[in-house]
């Protein structure tokens, strides 16, 4: 089994270190958190003090991060990725980032001789924990091969999309439609509540028909609680929405909707929700007009 190392040990980084060290791979890991670190060393990783000591132990080094410049500091920069690895070992990287981004990493890692893969993944924290995200991948068909195994431990639907870069560009198009369909939502249901509807009844009816979508059935029963830990912060939304803005951009692709969710979760981060789940955006429309859309509003006696 090859030796894998993986950075990046948050929401999500965990559950997949974790799952790989129970199937029996040999995992170093790495994170600036100490006491994430600690919790993977109990369950049987190694632990390495810089990335670029990780990626000397590994044959196979993975990251999971939040963003662009986190991934160009972790492997480009000091004590970075590229200054372990060696020639014809595998780099993967996990995070949603932008597609430009991807490719500059990957042209330096392909510099070295070092094979290379974008692989963001969907499917939220219970994918990871469970070992079914679904898993897009940019890279060649050889490196592809290469990592199935390990991939396979951490997802169960691997799509190929084409060369380094077109994972996270299918990344961002996945966020296009998770970022607008929960504002839509938003409007749906505060406007519902406003008017007088009980929310779940609302949300069974929009279920059953073409107004089906993953918001509504999975984050609405969330939302009617007043439950908005995360799952996926605010701040990814955001963050995820940039990056397809500034991807419409480099293609001329307007992209109308996505600028306006943009700013609802602009809006969402300035009322100090960057930390909450990303269905609390709906919190911006509440507040502005003075409903809640919660269990037991609006109940039918
Ligand atoms: P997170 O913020 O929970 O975790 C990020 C981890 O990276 C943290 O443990 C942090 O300490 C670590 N980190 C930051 N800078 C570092 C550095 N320089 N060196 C080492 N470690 C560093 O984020 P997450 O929710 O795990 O998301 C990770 C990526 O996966 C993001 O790109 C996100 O957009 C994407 N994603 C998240 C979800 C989700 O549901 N949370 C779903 C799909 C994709």
């Amino acid at each position: 089994m090859e030796k894998i190392g993986f950075i990046g040990l948050g929401n999500m980084g965990k559950p997949m270190a974790t799952n790989l060290v129970k199937a029996g791979y040999q995992v170093t890991v790495y994170d600036i958190y100490q006491p994430s670190v600690e919790e993977l060393v109990e369950s049987g990783a190694a632990s390495g003090n810089t990335p670029k000591k990780v990626s000397e132990n590994s044959d196979v080094v993975i990251t999971m991060l939040p963003s662009s410049p986190h991934v160009e500091q972790v492997v480009l920069g000091q004590d970075g990725v590229l200054e372990g690895i060696r020639q014809g070992c595998l780099f993967i990287d996990m995070s949603s980032i932008a597609p430009d981004v991807s490719i500059k990493v990957a042209k330096r890692c392909r510099d070295k001789g070092v094979g290379v893969l974008d692989a963001p993944v969907t499917g939220g924290i219970m994918g990871a924990q469970a070992g079914t995200l679904g898993i897009m991948v940019g890279g060649s068909k050889a490196d592809l091969a290469r990592a199935t195994p390990i991939l396979n431990v951490m997802g169960k639907k691997i799509m190929h999309v084409g060369d380094v870069g077109m994972g996270q560009t299918a990344k961002v198009c996945n966020q296009i439609m998770v970022g607008t369909s929960l504002c839509a939502m938003s409007e749906a249901l505060v406007l519902g509540v406003k008017a007088g509807a009980d929310p779940e009844v609302l949300q069974q009816i929009l279920i059953s028909g073409a107004a089906r979508s993953w918001a509504l059935e999975f984050r609405a029963p969330a939302v009617f609680e007043g439950n908005f830990n995360p799952g996926f912060m605010i701040n990814l939304q955001h963050k995820d929405l940039g990056l397809a803005l500034d991807t419409g951009k480099e293609f001329h692709v307007p992209l109308a909707l996505t600028a306006l969710a943009y700013q609802q979760y602009e809006a969402a981060r300035a009322k100090g929700l960057g930390e909450a789940d990303h269905a609390g955006v709906i919190k911006v429309l509440e507040d502005l007009v003075g409903v809640e859309v919660r269990k037991g509003v609006n109940k039918i006696s």
